[in-house]
């Protein structure tokens, strides 16, 4: 009445749930008995149904935990509920099965799953069985023990079901030792390990099947159990109905019928009747003789429950150390904060947000604008450098710009043409299709960061999918983007007008970049300087370099040249040359002709920034002409602030807005709650945490359990002395 033994039933599922040491364990009853003594038989007459793997050669390979709840029958009507069904807990997808056939396959198949050469699994299949004919009972069905080896079991199978048996048979379980009535139980390796660890038989009740196959005082005297005494006793049955009772009442739907009444009926054959006097106390003092299933219910019922009964005290201690110990930790590692699998989903997809919007602050426009502009800046030096610093014509547009009386209007024309063609290449260069491209590069950079980075990294599978989404988003936009800015741009590509302001800023940028740019030279000249020791060697190197050039050049006039119809090749080189050139190493050489290059153009350099600040450059617009740097600093500064207009309307808004709303639709709501839990604990931080506070809820639970147990226990002795 207490239902004891259905309660710790329930708190030893938990218990299994929170770990696997011994530590916690409740007693269940483990059946072991060598193969073919019967031992699916006892099980499924328990059971009341065949549900066990059957066939050739089916031996279990993992141990199979069944859990019998007895539960009431649920009424005709309500066929919702089925009253006798299994779950496989570990398998929650298959749901309630009502069919024992499907769960004899569903047993079959997962005792295939084991691979042969690894004989058997010590890892058990969990079986609830709920049904208004069980008792509360958890028994443990083992691989049988094998006797003989035959040719096609592996050898390391015989060795395997010993230590898989050794491990269960262990204290508090209670052994159901399986022996067949026709074998001598000298041969019985169940009664044989059992002595092992319990030499008293104190946890060890003696099972005789196949009681019709020996004649009944011979069966009676080994249920007396005098030659190997057991405290908890032998009981006797007979399991299997005679062969032609199952196949006559199969069903239509193939359901097997239950095995109760035949094995009752074949029990009472075999120990009723005529028979039964065999069975009775031979005389007072004697103990019982206990045979039938019905008997081996109530006693496997009855020592379950005063085993656990007898485990409360120490497994209520255990179970509080242990949740000390977890709650403790809670405390400590995580100051009692308690978090779910969504909760941390949420806190990571709002800081993903957060972030992002700290990071988009590089997207100011003014951010832009100046990208874009270095980007522009660039291709004017290149534009610069090949239409003017490699001009030999150019030292004197300077010396042009220094009259005061030539207006840009008679300048030759060839400088007006010069900067119209420096004008449109950089009007034509691509500016829609590279600046959309920089700002896009830029943001991708930005989402792979925040997808690589802490705690994603933990998540691979949603870092893929922010970056594949985001990526998208960028593929679709940067097109019309980039025709956007490209046609924005467009008037400039025929006419580039500048005001006074405008004038002024650029020619003081472009005074600012031609600095920049003599520093680099003066750089670069230092370092070689360094290489080649000392500015006295480096300009030796440079003169003698410079007259190898200069030698070079005549020659190739020469050759050229139709005077030289002979062909005559001059020797070029003096003999003070030829002394010289031994002094240098070829990368010398090489150092000496870049040197002689930077020389040169910081000359030039020199040579226009001066121009830039000349009086003719600050007059105004009109002096284009004769300052081109200006007037191309000019023209970038306008297409870099007409991209950064469109870039920001076309990509940026767009990619702000949707990038935050398509992590909500794309990882937030996508998930179910078993995609939340896996992506949660990805994170093993988070896995720790979850786990820790899960096992301290169980712990609680299981806690509370108890004690309601042993409250419910003293009452009851309570009332019992009283009476
Ligand atoms: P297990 O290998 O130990 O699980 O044994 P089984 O339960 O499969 O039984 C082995 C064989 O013994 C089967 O052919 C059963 O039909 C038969 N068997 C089991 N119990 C009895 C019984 O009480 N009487 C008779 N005559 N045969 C039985």
């Amino acid at each position: 009445l207490l239902q004891l033994t259905k309660k710790l039933i329930e708190i030893r599922s938990v218990l299994l749930s929170v770990d696997q040491s011994d530590a916690l364990k409740l007693p269940s009853i483990v059946v072991i008995g060598s193969q073919s003594s019967g031992k699916s038989s006892v099980l499924e007459a328990i059971v009341g149904h065949e549900f066990l793997p059957k066939g050739d050669n089916m031996v279990t390979r993992r141990p199979i935990e069944l859990t019998l709840i007895h539960s009431p029958p649920s009424a005709p009507s309500s066929s919702t509920t089925p009253s006798e069904y299994g779950f496989f807990p570990g398998m929650p997808h298959l749901g309630r099965i009502t069919s024992f056939s499907t769960i004899q396959k569903t047993l079959t198949d997962l005792n295939l799953a084991v691979p042969s050469d690894q004989a058997v699994s010590d890892d058990p299949i969990h079986l609830h069985i709920h049904s208004p004919h069980v008792p509360d009972l958890t028994m443990i069905d083992l691989p049988g023990y094998i006797q003989l080896s035959s040719m096609d079991q592996p050898d390391a199978l015989k060795e395997n079901i010993n230590a898989l048996c050794d491990k269960y048979i262990r204290e508090p379980n209670i052994i159901l030792a399986v022996c067949a009535a026709d074998v001598d139980l000298a041969n019985s390796p169940a009664l044989r390990a059992s002595r092992r660890v319990d030499p008293l038989g104190t946890r060890t009740i003696g099972v005789v099947t196949k009681m019709d196959l020996v004649k009944p005082e011979h069966g009676a005297s080994i249920l007396r159990g005098d030659r190997y005494p057991l405290h908890l006793g032998y009981v006797g049955v007979v399991c299997k109905a005679p062969p032609t009772f199952g196949g006559v009442l199969t069903t239509i739907r193939g359901e097997k019928p239950n095995v109760t009444g035949a094995v009752l009926k074949r029990e009472e054959e075999v120990f009723g009747g005529e028979n039964a006097k065999y069975f009775r106390p031979r005389g007072v003092g004697e103990k019982r003789i206990m045979v039938g299933t019905d008997t081996l219910r109530k006693q496997l019922m009855h020592v379950l429950e005063s085993s656990m009964g007898a485990s409360l005290h120490g497994i209520t201690n255990a179970v509080q150390l242990e949740l000390e110990e977890a709650s403790y930790q809670f405390k400590v590692q995580y100051n009692d904060r308690r978090i779910t699998s969504e909760s941390y989903v949420a806190e990571t997809v709002d800081a993903l947000k957060a972030r992002f919007k700290e990071y988009t602050s590089q997207f100011t426009k003014p951010a832009v604008r100046s990208k874009l502009k270095a980007m522009l800046d660039e291709r004017v030096m290149n534009i610069l450098e090949q239409l003017y610093w490699n001009d030999p014509r150019t030292p004197e547009l300077g010396k042009l710009a220094e009259d005061r009386k030539l207006t840009a209007d008679e300048l030759d024309a060839y400088w007006k043409y010069k900067l119209e063609t420096a004008s449109s290449l950089l009007t034509k260069s691509g500016v829609g299709r590279d600046s959309t491209a920089l700002v896009a590069d830029g943001l991708r950079g930005l989402i792979d960061g925040l997808a690589t980075g802490e705690p994603f990294s933990y998540h691979p599978d949603a870092a893929a999918r922010i970056i594949e989404f985001s990526h998208a988003i960028l593929r679709e936009r940067m097109g019309l983007t980039a025709d956007q800015v490209e046609n924005c741009i467009k008037p400039y590509k025929y006419e580039v007008e500048v005001d006074d302001r405008e004038w002024a800023l650029g020619r003081d940028r472009a005074e600012e970049g031609f600095k920049e740019e003599m520093k680099r030279c003066e750089a670069k000249l230092t370092e070689i300087r360094g290489r080649v020791g000392g500015g006295r060697r480096l300009g030796g190197l440079v003169n003698f370099v410079d007259g190898l050039e200069k030698a070079e050049e005549q020659r190739r006039r020469r050759r050229v040249s139709p005077d030289n119809e002979n062909g005559e090749e001059e020797e070029a080189k003096g003999p003070d040359q030829l002394v010289e050139a031994y002094k240098y190493s070829p990368a010398q050489i090489i150092d000496g002709r870049h040197a002689l290059l930077l020389t040169n153009r910081l000359m030039l350099l020199k040579l226009r920034h001066q121009a830039l600040k000349s009086r003719r450059c600050r007059s105004g617009p009109d002096s284009a002409p004769f300052c081109p740097e200006a007037f191309l600093s000019t023209v970038a500064d306008k297409l870099a602030y007409t991209s950064t207009m469109f870039i920001n309307i076309e990509l940026l808004e767009q990619f702000f807005y949707q990038f935050p709303r398509e992590i909500d639709s794309r990882i937030l709501y996508q998930l179910d709650r078993a995609e939340l839990k896996k992506f949660a604990t990805e994170n093993p931080k988070i896995r720790a945490h979850l786990e820790l506070q899960e096992r301290k809820d169980k712990l609680e639970q299981v806690m509370r359990s108890l004690q309601g147990l042993a409250n419910l226990q003293a009452d009851v002795a309570g009332s019992n002395t009283k009476r």
